[in-house]
């Protein structure tokens, strides 16, 4: 064995998850996606989707991700700086800057390619990015490929932010970046304050509404529109892979802005473009979002029927006030029990554990899609209830 394969064969831990009969990762989906899918020939009720709309079955996205094969072919074969760029893409991209209130948007291949090229292109050493710490992994990639100064604060704490703020020189560049929906806990940014503290401290703010879009706002529009702050906002970013029912993702700001990114995010640049039926998959997905609002209708009504019974239970969910709602278990074995006893009862739901999260804050991602009906969300969560009390964990395990 070489020094690498040495090194490598040290990390047993999915191979003793597996001897338990606990490992929760790439369970094989053999069906259509939708509230039901089925895994090793079982059906089970699928709560740990981002498609929060349910619209990756829906017959007219299908239609128009194949209709797209059948014009432009399976793939694109080179970025859209060179020979990637489609009319498609460029349709889509004026409709997704209206759509999240900006001049300009471009679309790249994946949201994490979004963060990752944005956020690193735009400053320079001298500078300062501002992030909260429960930001998602892509836009913390970003920050270390920025040869900006990387300031965190304490999630959602405006008095950490204002002292991240008052430590940066004068005259450089001060760019805060949040997700406005928490990818793993379901709570909002607290964006009106941080819009105050932008302004009073000459800041620019970067919101990823990857579990925004969809879900919050007039039409799905997010949570800058939900605030009424989208104006206030420099840069908004959304990815196809969730609301949108599709792969891809886009960042949409001032002409200017866009104009620098299209030029300078490498992830753009040197990565081949969208494919033309993920392409056309969102656009259609963006039709039905502007044609049916009562989809992001049913999704709140649906939310708020969910944290009601949740808390009613006495279930710990902490600050959520969307389709994501995170069932606190606090230890990392326990979670990945709860999982493995939830499906064996047949509801699928995402365990999340260190690394992405502090050990101590170790949950059960319970998400919903619009689609889902009062019937399969009263049997999940009596599910979860019943498992929770068997496995012996407390409901509010408090930190
Ligand atoms: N930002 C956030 C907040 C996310 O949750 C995700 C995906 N989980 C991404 C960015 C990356 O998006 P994509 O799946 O399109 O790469």
């Amino acid at each position: 064995m070489n020094l690498l394969e040495q090194k490598l064969a040290c990390y047993t831990e999915p191979q003793r998850a597996q001897a338990a009969g606990i490992y929760p990762y790439f369970r094989k989906i053999e069906s259509d996606q939708d509230t039901e899918v089925l895994i090793d020939g079982k059906k089970v009720l699928m709560f740990g989707s981002n498609a929060y709309l349910g619209l990756t079955n829906h017959p007219e996205v299908k239609a128009a991700a194949i209709a797209a094969v059948e014009k432009y072919g399976t793939g694109c074969a080179g970025s859209r700086f060179l020979n990637g760029t489609l009319d498609s893409h460029l349709e889509l991209e004026k409709r997704l800057a209206a759509f999240a209130g900006k001049e300009d948007a471009i679309i790249f291949s994946t949201g994490f390619q979004v963060n990752l090229g944005v956020i690193s292109c735009l400053l320079g050493r001298e500078d300062y990015i501002i992030w909260d710490a429960l930001d998602h992994a892509s836009i913390i990639e970003g920050i270390r490929l920025s040869p900006a100064k990387s300031l965190r604060y304490k999630h959602n704490d405006m008095e950490a932010l204002e002292r991240r703020l008052k430590q940066c020189e004068d005259g450089k560049i001060k760019l805060i970046v949040v997700d406005g929906v928490f990818s793993m806990e379901g709570d909002l940014c607290k964006l009106p304050e941080i819009i105050k503290l932008a302004e009073k401290y000459g800041a620019s703010v970067m919101v990823d509404e990857a579990h925004g879009f969809g879900v919050l706002g007039d039409h799905g529009r997010g949570v800058c529109n939900h605030f009424g702050l989208t104006d206030k906002v420099d840069l908004i970013m959304g990815t196809f892979s969730k609301s949108f029912a599709s792969i891809g993702g886009f960042i949409a700001g001032s002409k200017t802005t866009i104009n620098y990114i299209r030029h300078h995010a490498r992830s753009y640049i040197f990565s081949a473009s969208c494919t033309p039926a993920a392409t056309a998959a969102a656009s259609k997905a963006l039709d039905i979002m502007l044609r049916e609002p009562e989809r992001v209708q049913a999704l709140q009504e649906k939310t708020q029927y969910c944290l009601e019974r949740f808390r009613s239970l006495g279930f710990e969910i902490g600050n959520t006030s969307t389709p994501i709602i995170p069932l606190f278990v606090r230890d990392n074995e326990k979670t990945f029990r709860v999982t493995a006893a939830l499906f064996h009862e047949g509801v699928f739901v995402n365990p999340v554990v260190a690394p992405a999260v502090a050990p101590e804050d170790t949950l059960i991602r319970f998400s919903l899609m619009a689609t889902h009906t009062y019937e399969q969300l009263d049997r999940a969560i009596d599910t979860l209830h019943k498992v929770f009390i068997e496995l012996n964990i407390p409901l509010h395990a408090k930190a």
